[in-house]
């Protein structure tokens, strides 16, 4: 049993339509799925991906508008690295700097360059071209999308961790969930998730002194990790919770199904399902234009729609 890599990454955002600016008109991702919060719906919940938002191309946001700004620290998700062609550093270092954001790099990474910036909350993102960043499947590819196809993000690359030190995670990561330590180099261990490559690494980065984070606006919230199906979620479940962690029921997210546990440092971290997708109550044409509520909080739609922001898609210019 091994996990397929990274599912999707969750952080808090501000201003949705902020967000929706920077995400969708700046790094040219779509917005597949425009919901709320299932756990509070009076918030927005702003799913955004390739096309069709597959796994492993999704970054998701809650956006508090007015929320405090988190803390960065120790026991958090710290960093979320998209990946990107070789050809692409040239194009999106111009396009970034073009478009106000400050940028560092490109700095060496293993094997790879990453341009290191952040977005308008704070929450730190990279874009990184190694080897096989550029032969992932060009689902980004969509109709009206304001980065070329040949530039564009394929999906996230990495996420980086920081915990004071390398074990109980590390040794939670590779005895528990499977994954494999496949790198060290200054300061950073790069960890594998089941055959590895862009999309399945953790990059832990161990802080000893530094305090502890607090998860608000400009932080990630979790981060979710690709099973197959539910029947491979629930042995994950059982071999979690055999190791004494405590993690939740199987619950519906409606477009996948999710678990959720907390990694002994502390990250939130969730096992989703690839199916069912985001199709599955919307036509592909039609992904992220009206707001989608799963079917149990479609009886509280106008109580919903009333103190939800107006958020609108942007105009592109190339
Ligand atoms: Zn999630």
């Amino acid at each position: 049993m091994q996990l397929r890599g990274i599912h999707h990454v969750t952080a808090i955002a501000g201003d949705p339509q902020e967000n929706v600016d920077f995400y969708v008109g700046l790094l040219g991702l779509r917005l597949v799925k425009r919901s709320v919060n299932q756990d509070d719906p009076g918030t927005y919940h702003l799913f955004y991906g390739d096309a069709l938002g597959h796994p492993g191309t999704e970054l998701t946001f809650f956006p508090w508008p007015g929320g405090a700004p988190g803390i960065p620290g120790v026991g958090q998700a710290v960093a979320v690295a998209f990946a990107i062609p070789a050809a692409g550093l040239d194009y999106w270092t111009r396009r970034l700097r073009t478009n106000g954001v400050t940028i560092d790099g490109p700095v060496a990474r293993f094997d790879e360059e990453a341009i290191v910036f952040s977005d308008p909350y704070g929450l730190n993102l990279e874009l990184v071209a190694g080897a096989d960043t550029g032969d992932r499947p060009l689902w980004s590819a969509w109709d009206d999308a304001p980065v070329p196809t040949e530039y564009a993000i394929r999906g996230v690359h990495a996420v980086a961790v920081k915990e004071t030190r390398v074990d109980p995670t590390g040794a939670f990561l590779t005895d528990t969930l499977g994954f494999r330590l496949a790198a060290e180099a200054e300061g950073r261990l790069r960890f594998q998730a089941g055959e590895g490559g862009s999309g399945a690494l953790l990059d832990l980065l161990p802080q000893p002194g530094e305090r502890r984070g607090r998860v608000a606006v400009g932080t990630v919230h979790h981060v979710a990790w690709r099973t197959p199906d539910v029947a491979e979620q629930e042995r994950w479940r059982e071999a979690i919770a055999q190791r004494g962690v405590s993690i939740t029921p199987v619950i519906d997210r409606f477009w996948f199904r999710s678990i959720y546990f907390r990694e002994p440092g502390g990250v939130l971290f969730e096992i989703a399902t690839d199916g069912p997708g985001f199709t599955v109550d919307e036509d592909r044409d039609a992904l992220g234009q009206r707001l989608i509520l799963p079917p149990w909080l479609e009886p509280q739609r106008q109580q919903i729609e009333a103190v939800l922001p107006p958020v609108r898609l942007p105009q592109f210019v190339r």
